[in-house]
């Protein structure tokens, strides 16, 4: 599948890696939009929060169990989490990613 977070996953694409497991991984966003901007997704391939179901959503409540280790590690004292859905999201790379965005005061709005 030429999917580009698949890649690096499987380490055809090289990463900056803050935090991997038989599950998921973290690594830095290629463009941070904040002083600390870390992208974690799943190992397996779902395109997107649309298409998390009964047999795919332990992985989504795996991920949200090691946001605070992750966070931890970073020395985030509050931070951001950002889903982006399908294109009408502003999701632009279709393999399911939260952005844990922080390492500033971030303001209360999005947009
Ligand atoms: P989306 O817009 O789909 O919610 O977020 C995709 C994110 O992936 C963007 O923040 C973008 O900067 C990041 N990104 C795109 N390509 C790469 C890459 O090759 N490596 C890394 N580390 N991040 C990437
Ligand atoms: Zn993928």
């Amino acid at each position: 599948m030429d999917c580009l977070f698949c890649k690096i996953v499987n380490g055809d694409i090289p990463s900056n890696k803050v935090y991997e497991d038989d599950k998921i991984l973290a690594f830095h966003d290629i463009a941070p939009q904040t002083p600390v901007h870390v992208v974690i997704i799943p190992k397996m391939h779902i395109a997107c929060a649309d298409e998390v179901n009964e047999s795919n959503c332990d992985v989504v409540g795996h991920i949200f169990l090691k946001i605070p280790v992750i966070a931890k590690e970073l020395n985030l004292d509050g931070y951001r989490i950002i889903n982006n859905c399908k294109e009408n999201g502003g999701q632009t790379v279709m393999h399911l990613h939260f952005h844990l965005l922080g390492g500033k005061t971030l303001g209360e709005k999005i947009v």
